[in-house]
C-alpha cells in the first residue's frame, strides 16, 4: 500500500444554490394577529412554500401552521430573519 504524497492539494469543492426560487409579499388574513397583515413568502422545490406574518411572526409551511420555538423574543427574531432572507434574495434572484 503506498502512501499518500504530502504534497499532494486536495481540492475542495464549494457548492452555492439559493435555497429559495422564488420569493413573494402579499397581504391576507393572519388567523394569529386575527387581521390582513402582509406576509413574506418563500418557495422551494420540492418542498413547497414558506410564509411568516410580518406582525406575529408565525410560520406556515404548505398552509401548515408550524411549531413555535420555545425561545425568548422569537417573534421579533422571526420577523427580522424573514426580512434579511427576503432581501438577500431579492438581490440574489433578480
Ligand atoms: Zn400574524
Amino acid at each position: 500500500m503506498t502512501q499518500p504524497d504530502k504534497n499532494m492539494v486536495i481540492p475542495r469543492i464549494h457548492i452555492n444554490w439559493t435555497r429559495y426560487s422564488r420569493i413573494a409579499i402579499r397581504r391576507c388574513y393572519c388567523s394569529n394577529c386575527e387581521s390582513r397583515t402582509f406576509f413574506l413568502g418563500f418557495f422551494q422545490d420540492w418542498y413547497g412554500r414558506d410564509e411568516i406574518c410580518l406582525r406575529c411572526g408565525d410560520r406556515w409551511q404548505d398552509g401548515e401552521f408550524c411549531e413555535r420555538p420555545f425561545l425568548r423574543g422569537w417573534r421579533k427574531k422571526s420577523i427580522e430573519g424573514a426580512k434579511r432572507e427576503y432581501r438577500r434574495l431579492r438581490k440574489a434572484l433578480a
